[in-house]
């Protein structure tokens, strides 16, 4: 049995977000789908440890931005790879409050749902939430990023909590690079390519990096980063 045969199902890129009384918080899914037209239903899969788990099975109601191609790393890694107990991920990000009470993201988002559970289902590790579209609006005609584009263009990995994570085997034999290597969220930082969106050119060597640099996608400082093997 060959466990990454799941990695060919095909999935988008979302952020949910939901709300417990006046606290707001949202996570990056792709387990996200449609289930009936009639009523409009949807299900989303969501680790028992996030705190928008929490949310949602407190005030029942969930939202869904839909993310466009162009959504950066950055805006992935701070809803997909920090923790809404650690800080308010809704500060200073654009967003609005909808029908629900619950935030919708509108950084890149090419679409919103807004859901009332209807039902959960607890599968160990996950609970799947079905819920149904309330209300829903289409924001932009930019194309929807997919997951595998999130994978393969973007170079983005999934955390350990995520539904489709799978653990990483390390090849063997590899060569020695520069390269160095995220320990939170798996990003790579490649001298070639630099970080120019934090002012880094390409060309700068990892050990060159100011040491106030952090991960673009998560935020981890220079000291969680160890040297591709
Ligand atoms: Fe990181």
């Amino acid at each position: 049995m060959n466990i990454k045969t799941v990695q060919k199902i095909c999935y988008g890129m979302y952020v949910i977000s939901s709300k417990k009384g006046g606290q707001l918080n949202g996570q990056i899914a792709n387990t996200l789908f449609q289930i009936t037209s009639d009523p409009p239903t949807v299900a989303v899969s969501i680790n028992k440890q996030n705190l928008t788990h929490e949310y949602i099975q407190e005030s029942k109601v969930f939202t869904d931005s839909i993310l466009s191609k162009e959504a950066p790393m950055t805006l992935i890694g701070h809803f997909g790879f920090k923790s809404g107990r650690e800080l308010d991920k809704f500060k200073d990000r654009t967003y609005k409050i909808g029908i629900t009470g619950a935030p919708i993201v509108l950084e890149n988002t090419i679409g919103y749902l807004e859901c009332e559970v209807l039902s959960s289902t607890d599968v160990g590790t996950h609970t799947i939430f079905i819920g149904k579209i309330v209300d829903c609006e289409i924001l932009s005609d930019a194309e929807p990023m997919t997951y595998a584009y999130y994978h393969q263009v973007k170079g983005g990995k999934s955390p350990k909590t995520a539904p489709t994570y799978i653990k990483e085997e390390k090849p063997q034999g590899t060569v020695v690079s520069s390269k160095y290597k995220c320990n939170v969220c798996g990003y790579v930082y490649s001298p070639e390519e630099g970080d120019p969106a934090s002012g880094i050119k390409p060309g700068t060597p990892f050990e060159d990096l100011p040491d106030d640099w952090v991960c673009p996608v998560c935020g981890a400082p220079k000291s969680e980063f160890a040297k591709e093997e």
